[in-house]
């Protein structure tokens, strides 16, 4: 499983709980941070580099890595197209998860944008990065998960038993989410992190589950009978 986030906490925020869940279940995880999120109000890099690892350690995440693209200078072209397939080529992940593109920040919307042309590009016999000598990859399925987006998920992961995991993960990210003396005062500080777990819950209330994440797919969920065996 390979998560992509525009900043060091966006993959956290959307699917944290559903990353902690896949690495319980045996499956690798990876995040791609694409930048370093230099320009954040709070925080430095450094800060936000050793927040991220916290992060990801309790999440069980195997693998996170950050691209060096320019927060808020990234934009979508052969260059940064070029860097994310070659990345997606060495991982290899079966599946990926991007940001969704209704977001009212422009880099998340960029991020999703960025990951689509990639993984399309990253099966491509005759698509050839410079400097990349990875085999053409082609991923089993892209999905999008939600960061500041509200919208009707295609499908809920049932998060309930890593709910409390996925907040400590969040809390990791001091810097960001705690309104500590001396911090400017902005949306992620003020209350984000019960907005957004009521959001996990309704997302569970939705799908008859405690906690869930949301996550839309541009394809049909293909639905495993084996499931409808047990009893909810
Ligand atoms: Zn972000």
């Amino acid at each position: 499983m390979l998560a992509f986030g525009a900043h060091p906490d966006d993959v956290e925020i959307g699917m944290g709980g559903t990353l902690a869940l896949c690495a319980r279940r045996g499956l690798v995880t990876a995040i791609c941070d694409l930048t370093q999120a230099e320009l954040s109000s709070n925080g430095t890099v450094e800060t936000r580099r050793a927040e991220a690892r916290e992060a990801a350690r309790l999440l069980g995440v195997a693998v996170r890595e950050n691209a060096g693209l320019a927060d808020r200078g990234f934009r979508v072209n052969e260059e940064t197209v070029a860097k994310v397939t070659a990345i997606i080529r060495r991982l290899k992940p079966r599946v990926v998860f991007a940001p969704y593109e209704e977001d009212r920040h422009p880099d998340h919307r960029l991020c999703s944008q960025l990951v689509q042309e990639a993984v399309a590009n990253a099966a491509l016999r005759r698509y050839v990065p410079p400097g990349c000598s990875e085999e053409p990859h082609r991923v089993a399925a892209l999905y999008y998960y939600l960061i500041h987006g509200f919208t009707k998920p295609s499908f809920v992961v049932d998060t309930s038993e890593t709910q409390a995991l996925k907040e400590k993960a969040l809390l990791a990210y001091r810097s960001q989410f705690v309104a500590d003396p001396g911090r400017v005062t902005t949306p992620l500080n003020q209350g984000f992190l019960d907005a957004l777990r009521a959001r996990d819950r309704w997302f569970g209330h939705l799908a008859g589950t405690t906690y869930g994440e949301g996550f839309v797919s541009t394809v049909p969920v293909v639905v495993d009978v084996a499931t409808w065996k047990r009893d909810r």
